[in-house]
């Protein structure tokens, strides 16, 4: 376990709520920050170090609002970035619909339809650990769409 970046934390209680701009969590294992906007998840893969961590083991760490807005910046540009080398194979934005749910669609930004397509051939390939990246940058990235196709 590495040094942890700020000295005090708050646990995450099992009925933690998000802040409306996300909350900052760090991996207890390589203290890693993410930005995340809601807590309705038992566990997430850190993009850090690839431990799967429970949601009661992250830190809540208290930053300065300096602190906080250098985390908010480098997560920004770095959040939409799409995991595993993904190529964006839409130019104009996707309507996709729930093919569980008739009724249910919405419309996806190229490089969110690339991710969606991912999710969905690795659920096919039973690549599950790729299916749960692509479902945690949809969490981050495109909420309403989450929750609309893939909750
Ligand atoms: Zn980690």
């Amino acid at each position: 376990m590495k040094q942890s970046k700020c000295s005090l934390y708050q646990k995450i209680t099992k009925y933690k709520k998000a802040g409306k701009n996300g909350t900052i969590i760090e991996c207890p294992e390589c203290t890693h920050q993410e930005i995340i906007y809601h807590f309705s998840w038992h566990a997430l893969v850190c993009p850090g170090c690839k431990a799967t961590i429970e949601k009661t083991d992250y830190l809540l760490p208290k930053l300065s609002s300096d602190q906080e807005a250098k985390v908010r910046a480098t997560h920004e540009a770095e959040r939409r970035k799409l995991p595993k080398g993904l190529k964006i194979l839409d130019k104009e934005p996707v309507k996709v619909k729930n093919p569980y749910m008739p009724g249910k669609w919405v419309v996806l930004q190229p490089d969110a339809a690339a991710v969606y397509d991912w999710i969905k051939g690795s659920e096919v390939l039973e690549q599950y650990e790729d299916v749960q990246i692509g479902l945690h940058w949809f969490r981050i990235n495109e909420p309403e769409a989450y929750m609309i196709l893939l909750d």
